[in-house]
């Protein structure tokens, strides 16, 4: 395959291949139309004049759009700025609502959360509380023992992700949030990369705390949500005015409240095609993988979301060198290590399921999206292909 077929390919698509839908989504269209109706609203829900009462109505539309979808009660829902400050929120505001007495001042978290949630229990230590990480294979399960033996009446709070944003992989919560609950403890689970690829029944998995984001669900940037199970109190997180029931002051954000509620009401249309974006995503690991050797899927007897792919590719320079590569073929990726003062750092998510740094540093993750094609997948799969072959003759 010479690079001039695939420019031509590539020119042929007449747009970037984007796969890194993890990181953010595009809005869909639905999501501009919520900005649209937003904007043309711009009295503050809080007045009481008829200026705000068109605002309000948004506010509350959004709500209930969203609570149906995760069936939840609509005032259960708190608005944030996104998953960051819904964990942080969550967890902290548990944490200070205790007693220095009460006997539960420990914290149970999987060794593979979102930065958010593990420097949150960082924070948390410094104060002096407990916190035990669960380790994670190299395979991608959870230590279950580990948790059970550490899971006691100390716990106030077990906090697991439902999909891991790298790997894809999905954790067990339904199960845990149960014996969560046996021992008095509460529960709370990231569930930002779940959203719109796994059905969400809050009330099913009677869950307490639970944190989700607008732009990793074709919405917008700069708005998220906590769920916060009836009965559950909360300490408020920004102090200030009373919106949010006194749990999260500040002014709405309107625009990103509608979009996201908008996006929610194409919320199973958007889980039924994750069906066939596994389908494309099965296919591509399946190519790569028989196509050349010393490819790895990490996790891969895990289950997993439907759109993530985390490969370990040995024998190139680093991930790095592929992203690159592929960004100048016009195709999105992304590499979990960071790039800071010129040093390449390695990815805790993947250190701590044991794979070595040089590994980690080896290993991309594509993700998948709504808008993606066969055509582009196929397209993907035979550039990153050549680009291997090209970086490993280089090595
Ligand atoms: N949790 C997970 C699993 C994520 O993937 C992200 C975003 O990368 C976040 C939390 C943070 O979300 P936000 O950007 O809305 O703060």
């Amino acid at each position: 395959m010479t690079l001039n077929y695939l420019s031509f390919m590539n020119l042929s698509l007449k747009r970037r291949i984007y796969l890194d839908n993890n990181a953010t989504t595009k809005p869909r269209s639905s999501a501009l139309e919520g900005v649209k109706k937003a904007l043309k609203s711009w009295g503050n829900p809080s007045s009481t004049h008829q200026n705000a009462s068109q605002s309000k109505a948004l506010l509350w539309s959004a709500r209930e759009n969203l609570s149906s979808f995760l069936n939840c009660h609509p005032l259960e829902i708190i608005f944030t700025s996104g998953a960051s400050e819904s964990n942080n929120h969550a967890i902290k505001a548990l944490f200070q609502n205790l007693e220095t007495q009460s006997h539960r001042q420990e914290l149970i978290l999987s060794a593979v959360e979102h930065p958010s949630v593990l420097t949150t229990g960082d924070f948390l230590k410094k104060q002096g509380k407990t916190v035990h990480y669960i380790p994670v294979s190299r395979k991608g399960f959870l230590d279950e023992d580990f948790l059970e033996k550490h899971l006691s009446d100390k716990t106030l709070l077990v906090s697991i992700m439902k999909a891991n944003n790298e790997t894809g992989i999905l954790f067990p919560i339904e199960k845990w949030i149960q014996k969560a609950h046996e021992k008095g403890a509460l529960f709370h689970s990231d569930m930002v990369q779940a959203l719109g690829k796994e059905k969400i029944d809050l009330k099913k998995l009677g869950i307490d705390l639970a944190s989700f984001s607008g732009h990793k669900f074709y919405s917008l940037q700069g708005c998220g949500l906590l769920y916060c199970k009836k009965g559950i109190h909360l300490d408020q997180f920004i102090h200030g005015g009373s919106q949010e029931r006194k749990r999260r002051a500040g002014t709405e954000n309107l625009v990103g409240i509608t979009a996201f509620g908008e996006v929610a009401k194409e919320g199973e249309f958007i889980i039924t095609e994750s069906k066939r974006l596994r389908f494309l995503r099965n296919h591509m690991e399946k190519t790569l993988l028989s196509s050349l050797d010393n490819i790895e899927v990490i996790g891969q007897e895990a289950p997993r979301l439907s759109n993530t792919s985390c490969l370990l590719i040995k024998g190139i320079p680093a991930a790095e060198s592929l992203m690159m590569n592929l960004d100048l073929k016009g195709i999105s990726i992304s590499v979990g290590s960071a790039c800071h003062s010129g040093k390449l750092e390695s990815n805790t998510v993947l250190t701590s399921m044991g794979l070595t740094t040089k590994e980690s540093l080896n290993c991309i993750r594509i993700s998948l999206g709504l808008e993606n094609t066969k055509e582009e997948i196929d397209y993907f799969t035979k550039t990153i292909l050549s680009s291997i072959q090209y970086l490993r003759n280089l090595d």
